[in-house]
């Protein structure tokens, strides 16, 4: 009888129910530098990090195109080019005529460093883009958790609609991907790329935020209230880009991996999941919703049992050495496009002063 009870039971390096960190508690606060290692509070210095950074960004874009909108009267700013990664839908184009022409759009070469850079990212690290760098899955990320603050908890969309609404997302990348990859023919990329519009999207991009409409204002609103009862719910439900990167992250060789002799079945794992993936169910995590956030792993109280691994390879990859990779990876996207001269437009001084003042009036 006794050979039929889990070796689990016996094996003293395995409290159930015990968070090491609850079991360590001195351990653990004393030293600073592991904690500040610990993958969610690392994860979250990243994700301001950037959060910050567009915010700057943000500011001094808006500073330069004021200089042009002014005719003058306001000081002059150097254009900070990493706004071209608020243009999704023009990199798509970029990307289709660097396929077929070879050529990279010189007017905004960033939008397309930037995005081959995120596809990258989910191709080697899963959708980290989303879970460390995506300026709205951080702030989305806030919403969920003010939110559990403010009622105890999250809510779950029964699971008769959350598969469908979760469909959403490819839907809207279906519909783009075809209007662009597939439908629009050479002539029309070259038309759209050479237009005024495309020269003064990032322009049209920061009128948008800046003079809000009401409508866009009731959408931002909507999206802000739901996400504070269901764990990101733009990202599960809505976002295109997110669904892209999703389905390159079904190549990482970076999973998440559960060890069946270390886990002591407490389902921590799945608790804590922004994903809402079944993560204690699993032996390795392939989903596409998988962010690479590490929140399961940080909570996971049994050492070996959860990691993050590289599929070939049985030693765990460490949170640090993670996020390390993702910033890697990002720095050298945007080192390659900037050593390689495809980050800083070419547009002129003069180009700005004649199309700037008229960005409002230049429609599709
Ligand atoms: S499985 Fe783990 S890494 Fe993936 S989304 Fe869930 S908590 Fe994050
Ligand atoms: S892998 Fe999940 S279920 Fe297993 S011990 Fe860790 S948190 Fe608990």
């Amino acid at each position: 009888m006794l050979q039929n009870i889990p070796r689990k039971i016996f094996d003293l390096g395995h409290i159930p129910h015990l968070p090491v960190y609850d079991i360590i508690p001195h351990m653990e606060k004393s030293n600073t530098i592991s904690a500040w290692l610990k993958p969610t509070r690392l994860r979250l210095l990243v994700q301001w990090g950037f959060l910050a950074f567009c915010l700057f960004l943000g500011v001094q874009f808006g500073l330069f195109v004021q200089h042009y909108e002014s005719f003058g009267a306001t000081p002059s700013y150097i254009r900070p080019p990493g706004v071209e990664g608020f243009l999704p839908i023009g990199a798509l184009v970029s990307l289709k005529y660097w396929l077929t022409s070879g050529r990279i759009d010189p007017i905004h070469p960033a939008a397309l460093v930037l995005f081959l850079t995120f596809l990258a990212l989910a191709l080697l690290t899963r959708k980290s883009f989303c879970s460390w760098i995506c300026p709205v899955g951080t702030l989305e990320e806030s919403f969920w958790k003010l939110g559990k603050r403010l009622f105890g908890r999250n809510f779950k969309v029964w699971q008769w609609l959350d598969i469908p609404l979760r469909g959403v997302k490819y839907l809207l990348l279906a519909f783009f991907l075809k209007l662009i990859l597939l439908d629009m023919p050479a002539a029309a990329l070259q038309g759209f790329l050479a237009a005024p519009y495309w020269a003064v999207a990032d322009v049209k991009m920061l009128h948008f935020f800046t003079s809000l409409s009401a409508l866009s204002l009731g959408v931002i609103g909507l999206l802000a209230l739901l996400s504070l009862f269901f764990k990101n719910a733009w990202c599960r439900y809505l976002c295109p880009y997110g669904a892209l990167l999703g389905l390159f992250s079904y190549l990482s060789p970076l999973r998440i991996t559960r060890d069946q002799h270390q886990c002591i079945d407490c389902g921590k794992c799945s608790t804590v999941c922004p994903a809402l993936l079944e993560v204690h169910r699993k032996r390795q995590v392939l989903s596409p919703e998988c962010t690479g956030c590490l929140t399961c792993v940080s909570h996971c109280p049994a050492p070996g049992a959860l990691d993050m691994k590289v599929v070939w390879w049985r030693q765990p990859l460490p949170g640090w050495v993670f996020g390390l990779v993702v910033l890697a990876i990002f720095a050298g996207g945007v080192g390659s496009g900037m050593l390689s001269g495809h980050w800083e437009t070419s547009l002129t001084h003069q180009d700005f002063q004649r199309l700037i003042p008229l960005a409002q009036r230049l429609g599709h």
